[in-house]
């Protein structure tokens, strides 16, 4: 054979893992116009895991599960009945049975003895290879490819050094060679992931090790290219599982690539790349599911012009912090060497390390499975200091995870380590502890494991993402206003996405009814059909607990209602680093410790809490209130129209109309709060005015402010509607009074809220030709500011101020706010 053009292709666990994807593989290996080829083949995906679980189950004298043998054994007669014609099965039935008898009684003699061996080990888990691999060449033949099987156990070889398998590349190239020169088939067909010793014992190159077989054989056989053929497009900037947003990398170089795999991407094995470096020999990162996918090189960079400072993020999940701590250890020589020594004999990789710089501390990270023998160790290795008090024993902490952020240009660039500590911490993600390989190719740091997801997003965003921000919407109220937000959303959506870079997804989704939770974003064109044909119901405990588990970077609860119970949530929201948008006026009007509690929780946590919308509907008065307060003015007086509701009213309020129907037709049009009374006592202006002096930095409490009603008594004492409008109808008279008096006064009835020098006010007055009020139209509210500033001529914001439209464009404006921050 001319192994002067020769390609090795690995295929996973998953590119074999039923007929469907095998008959992919067989397409791709059609197409590929090299004339020779050597193929690597992984178990069938989940036959690993699944051996590995029957052999722990029979260390510790457990019978074989009879499920788990039969899956394993029925998966590879389906599929040899199903690829192979009949007149051939025999023989590939024949090898499976006697695989198959050989696992039983192997995991019959680990279950009797209650232990075992190296070799017995790489027997047991090494069999999906070998089941797997004589099964596919036997299905390629059928197929009508060339090929031909060569156990791995015959040319691949390792050999023990220091305690530990390592491969032994020139006894491997002495068996592999000979064979592959002799050969006349266009593939031969190699199971991955298990070799032999120098006693020709089996052996296995560790989980995921395929990978590494296929690199060995392309290193000893020089071949042109190694294509490692899996379930996704390539080495991406993050795990795709993780990170939706994460792209292939078109070209990687082995030094990055070898970061990323160390650090946990597990798309290709850490010890692959090793023996490919020195041969130059390139990698291509291929998916069997979608074959004309570019999908990622990787290669020794010649061209500096490489793109992109940070190439990819990487994680490990099951990580364990150890802190070695005393005075003892200030100064003293070789505490590191003994601590790394003695974890190095027990086979202990340590995949972080940070000293202070004052040396009173060392910090390491393990794998968490790693942890106890680790700690254990350093206890024994530094016993006689633990015992003198000058080193205090190993401290564990587990449930950790590593995140490293991987670039072979990161050294020349300036402020990486900047960009990902502030994503973070935007985030409210803690860091735990911080490392810059020594390569400085890597910057790791350890976070806890229940933000992993959240972390790896934030800063894919903020490396990857060219700023384009994720805000992620939780929403509670879908009536009036909430229909018009998720209206506006809509039609905003792409719009935000190219000009502010803000991608807005609606996640969840309640009425008083039902709710809708998905993660991927609801589609907002159908959102009402989604909601009502949703099976859920509506449950505002669930609908937090999701909201906290999903743990998604930027995520912000929406209460489009008027509902106390609602406002009662917000404060487990905030505490969990959501951020609150609330039309919603009952918190803010509550009693004052609580409002100042959610104002301290916001701060605290790092997450807003938005209420534009409290008062004059989307009009901009408390952000104008917080600019001049964050300017450094000081507001003295306000004198305000703040019910749209009121002003319509008593702006339709005229000779012949009767108090009663305005009010009607007011709450007919969406113009008063769902119970009018509200509106109608000063009770909704009382609340806007004090949430204004609040903001502006008076103490006080809804019992300061001065609300004299226009209402007579019994039409106050009402408790419900009916009562209510009869009361109104009751009182025509009154109302008439009131309208007669002003009219004969040539002035107008408006209803205006003021604080003045701490002390607030609201109620009915009549207002002359000559003042600011008096040709407020329609719904329109008024907010006049005197300031230290403005002290003669007031700050004045005025417009629409009340309406389902403008409403949900305030709390939109909200949002937005949200994603500036
Ligand atoms: P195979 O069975 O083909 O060897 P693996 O499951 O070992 O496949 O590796 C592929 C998986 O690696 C992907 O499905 C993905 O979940 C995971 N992965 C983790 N990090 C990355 C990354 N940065 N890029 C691509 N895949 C990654
Ligand atoms: N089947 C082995 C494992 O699951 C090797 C591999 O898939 O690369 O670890
Ligand atoms: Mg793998």
């Amino acid at each position: 054979m001319n192994l002067e053009k020769m390609k090795v292709l690995k295929f996973g666990g998953t590119s074999v893992a039923n007929p469907e994807s095998l008959f992919k593989v067989i397409t791709i290996l059609k197409a590929d116009p090299f004339e020779k080829i050597t193929v690597v083949v992984s178990a069938f995906g989940g036959v690993t895991d699944m051996l590995l679980s029957m052999y722990a189950n029979a260390l510790s004298g457990g019978t074989i599960p009879a499920n788990l043998l039969n899956e394993i054994e029925k998966r590879h007669l389906d599929t040899i009945k199903e690829m192979i014609p009949i007149a051939h099965q025999n023989n590939s039935i024949g090898t499976l049975k006697i695989q198959l008898n050989t696992l039983e009684s192997l995991l019959e003699a680990v279950g009797l003895l209650e232990e075992s061996t190296p070799k017995i080990y790489a027997k047991i888990i090494g069999m999906g290879e070998l089941m797997a691999a004589t099964i596919i060449a036997a299905i390629f033949e059928a197929q009508g490819l060339d090929v031909i099987y060569k156990d791995a156990r015959e040319i691949i070889k390792t050999k023990k050094v220091n305690g530990r398998q390592i491969v032994d590349y020139p006894a491997s190239a002495a068996q592999t060679l000979p064979f592959f020169k002799e050969n006349k088939h266009r593939i031969v067909l190699v199971p991955g992931f298990i070799a032999s010793n120098e006693k020709d014992q089996m052996t296995t190159l560790g989980r995921g090790g395929s990978d590494f077989s296929a690199a060995i054989l392309s290193y000893v056989l020089d071949a042109q290219a190694l294509e490692i053929w899996t379930d996704v497009s390539g080495m991406f900037t993050a795990n795709p599982k993780l990170v939706p947003q994460a792209i292939p990398i078109p070209k990687i170089t082995y030094q990055e690539a070898m970061e990323l795999s160390h650090f946990g991407a597990k798309v290709i094995y850490p010890p692959t790349l090793q023996p490919l470096i020195e041969k130059e020999i390139p990698v291509y990162i291929k998916n069997t599911f979608d074959s004309n996918a570019e999908g990622t090189l990787i290669y020794k960079n010649t061209d500096n012009a490489n793109n992109g400072i940070v190439k990819g993020i990487s994680h490990i999940d099951n990580i364990a912090m150890i802190t070695l701590e005393g005075s003892g250890m200030v100064g003293l020589p070789g505490v590191s060497k003994r601590l790394f020594e003695s974890l190095y004999e027990h086979k202990i990789n340590v995949i972080m390390i940070t000293q202070a710089s004052s040396e009173y501390s060392i910090c390491l990270a393990v794998k968490e499975s790693d942890v106890e023998i680790a700690q254990e160790t350093i206890n024994q290795q530094f016993e006689y200091e633990i015992a003198s008090y000058k080193i205090a024993p190993a401290k564990v902490e587990r449930n950790m995870a590593n995140i490293a952020v991987v670039g072979e240009k990161m050294k020349d660039h300036q402020g990486i380590s900047g960009k990902l500590f502030s994503s973070v911490g935007a985030n409210n993600i803690n860091i735990r502890a911080i490392a810059q390989g020594a390569s400085e190719r890597n910057i790791s740091i350890i976070i806890d494991r229940k933000n992993i997801k959240k972390a790896l997003n934030t800063i894919h965003e903020s490396f990857f993402e060219l700023q384009i921000k994720e805000l992620n919407l939780f929403i509670i109220g879908v009536g009036n206003v909430g229909g018009k937000l998720l209206a506006q959303i809509q039609k905003q959506q792409s719009y935000l996405l190219e000009n502010l870079q803000l991608r807005i997804r609606v996640v969840a989704l309640s009425n008083s009814r039902k709710m809708v939770l998905k993660d991927s974003g609801i589609d907002l064109t159908t959102w009402e059909k989604t909601l009502q044909s949703s099976t859920v119901a509506a449950d505002k405990e669930a609908f937090f607990k999701h909201a906290k588990k999903q743990n998604l970077r930027n995520s912000v609860f929406i209460d489009n209602t008027a509902d106390p119970i609602i406002a009662g949530e917000y404060k487990r929201y905030l505490e969990n680093s959501i951020g609150v948008v609330t039309c919603n006026k009952i918190a803010c009007s509550d009693t004052l410790p609580n409002y100042q509690n959610l104002k301290r929780i916001s701060r605290k946590y790092g997450s807003p809490f938005l209420f534009e919308t409290n008062v004059g509907a989307g009009l901009p008065i408390i952000d104008t209130l917080h600019n001049l307060m964050a300017s450094g003015d000081k507001i003295t007086k306000i004198q305000a129209i703040l019910s749209g509701s009121l002003n319509f009213v008593f702006g339709h309020f005229k000779d012949g109309v009767s108090f009663h129907d305005v009010v009607i037709q007011a709450m007919e049009q969406g113009y008063t709060e769902p119970d009018p009374k509200i509106d109608l006592s000063g009770t909704d202006v009382a609340r806007k005015i004090l949430i204004l002096a609040r903001e502006s930095g008076y103490a006080l409490n809804m019992e300061d402010i001065q609300n004299e009603s226009f209402l007579p008594d019994e039409v106050l004492q009402t408790t419900n509607k009916d009562d209510f409008f009869k009361a109104l109808e009751n009182h025509k008279s009154h109302f008439d009074n009131l309208l007669q008096t002003a009219e004969k006064n040539g002035t107008r009835l408006k209803y205006i809220a003021q604080l003045d020098n701490g002390e607030v006010q609201v109620g009915l007055q009549e207002v002359a030709p000559e003042h600011d009020f008096y040709h407020l139209e329609g719904s329109d509210n008024i907010v006049l500011f005197y300031t230290h500033r403005y002290v003669e001529q007031p700050l004045i914001v005025k417009g629409a101020g009340a309406g389902a439209e403008v409403t949900a464009a305030g709390i939109f404006g909200d949002i937005i706010r949200t994603g500036k921050r």
